[in-house]
């Protein structure tokens, strides 16, 4: 008889090269340049364990990245496994529509709302942060529907946001690249400003950068009118566009703003969201605000299963419960709406980081992250390290002083990252960027190996360019 231990072992024994052919010829990567992906061939990332990803020729490499910002436990946890595969063989799927529900959900539930802040008490599950963001915006417009405020539609984004790529959260996404080609859904949505300290205008404070986007964003309520805004959406640090830093004070100020107008705040926390910046939830920790709305998905459940969800605050579920006459029903959702084995993946997901305090780790090791990073400033293309706990970026310029970037096909961050890689390192490049966002497991001994790989890459990387 075929035991589960010979099936894995079976499984380990990869053809690398059958695998790639299997590859190219079937498998449209997300976000690839595929002017480049034939020559280059993929890597196959075939084992992982703690902090550590292997490829299918046994090289190891240190995760700089948890996965995709989202791996916050770390790899190769068997008790979630365990929990997956004990909920799949006992019940791993039956509808959660009407009436009809099961344990992982449900507890799920009742855990987010005891960890989110306190008014922040109602879970719409989804599979995932463009999902989430997607189905977030159809509740806010059913809900101001449902007011009476039909003509409350517009939400407010911002430049270099990135909230998914589903048509919807694509249109939100301010990363202009992004959307090369693509359409987006205009009549929805509005950019502001991106929040950059680095980038701000010339000779302008902190101080007086942060008033100018609080005066951007009240000019453009006075422009469109409140009663054709719904929403403003934001990440507490944006992520994608590159970790950008909003002056001191942004984030509840623009809240406040919103508050006024009767405009509701929503928190993309799907990248801060589960420890990244030493909390569960960086809104009212860290930033000081109170969201009508969190999004969370990726460290919710670290990555083991497709999971998202919206945290919805005790006024909105009363307005989006009520049905709108006899036989009315919330007429939305997805097959897998709190689907149990992502559910009991991210129970024993937020088990482990309340059992080893996963968090105090952040915020213990993050600032030496960070202060180690900064020692790499010296190196010729680096302008700007930055961000925060576990969410970091290098920003490579050509120019120190006026913050110019090297060309683009310099590809210096593509440079930097293989580099990294050749000396058992995965960072992130993204364009002239270079994403630092490790697993939250990493410790002091750690940070030290990845700072002198870093160093060496940098030295190698900038020989490359001359
Ligand atoms: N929101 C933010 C802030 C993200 O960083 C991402 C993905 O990186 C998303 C939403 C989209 O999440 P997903 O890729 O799970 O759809």
């Amino acid at each position: 008889m075929t035991t589960l231990n010979d099936t894995l072992e079976q499984s380990r024994a990869y053809d690398p090269q059958d695998l790639w052919r299997k590859d190219k010829d079937h498998f449209i990567h997300p976000f690839t340049d595929f002017s480049v992906f034939h020559d280059q061939g993929c890597d196959l990332i075939t084992d992982s364990e703690g902090i550590y990803v292997t490829d299918s020729h046994g090289n190891r490499f240190i995760d700089g990245i948890a996965g995709l910002w989202c791996v916050n436990v770390g790899h190769g946890r068997a008790e979630i496994g365990a929990a997956m595969a004990e909920q799949a063989t006992r019940m791993a799927y039956f509808s959660t529509f009407n009436n009809l529900s099961n344990a992982p959900a449900a507890e799920l539930a009742a855990k987010l709302a005891e960890l989110a802040p306190a008014h922040l008490n109602h879970v719409f599950y989804s599979c995932g942060g463009s999902a989430a963001n997607d189905a977030t915006v159809r509740l806010v417009h059913y809900y101001f529907n449902r007011l009476g405020k039909p003509t409350k539609k517009r939400i407010l984004s911002r430049k270099n946001a990135y909230h998914g790529t589903t048509y919807l959260a694509a249109s939100l996404t301010g990363i202009e690249s992004n959307n090369w080609d693509f359409d987006t859904l205009d009549h929805l949505v509005t950019h502001l400003s991106e929040a950059n300290c680095y980038r701000r205008p010339e000779g302008v404070s902190e101080a007086e950068y942060c008033d100018r986007l609080v005066e951007e964003l009240e000019e453009t309520i006075g422009r469109l009118g409140a009663d054709n805004i719904a929403a403003f959406i934001a990440e507490p640090i944006m992520g994608a566009g590159g970790v950008l830093m909003a002056p001191k004070g942004y984030h509840a100020r623009m809240q406040a703003v919103c508050r006024a107008h009767d405009i509701l705040y929503i928190a993309d926390e799907v990248v801060t969201g589960f420890g990244r910046l030493g909390h569960f939830f960086a809104s009212d920790a860290v930033f000081d605000t109170q969201p009508d709305i969190i999004n969370v998905a990726k460290g919710l459940s670290s990555g083991y299963a497709p999971l998202g969800a919206t945290l919805l605050s005790d006024e909105l579920y009363e307005v989006l419960s009520t049905p709108q006459g006899p036989g009315g029903v919330l007429s939305t959702g997805f097959t897998y709406s709190g689907h149990p084995v992502s559910c009991a993946a991210a129970l024993k997901n937020i088990e482990i980081i309340e059992r080893e305090a996963i968090c105090a780790n952040v915020r213990e090791v993050g600032p030496y992250l960070e202060s180690q990073l900064k020692t790499l400033a010296h190196h010729a293309t680096i302008g700007d390290i930055r961000g925060s706990h576990f969410m970091l970026c290098i920003e490579n310029v050509a120019d120190k002083t006026t913050r110019e970037l090297l060309p683009v096909e310099a590809r210096v961050g593509d440079r930097v990252a293989f580099e990294a890689q050749q000396r058992g390192l995965i960072i992130r490049p993204v364009g002239h960027l270079n994403i630092v966002s490790p697993p939250l497991i990493w410790d002091r001994a750690v940070v030290d190996r990845v700072v002198a790989i870093l160093d060496r890459a940098f030295t190698a990387a900038t020989a490359s360019l001359e």
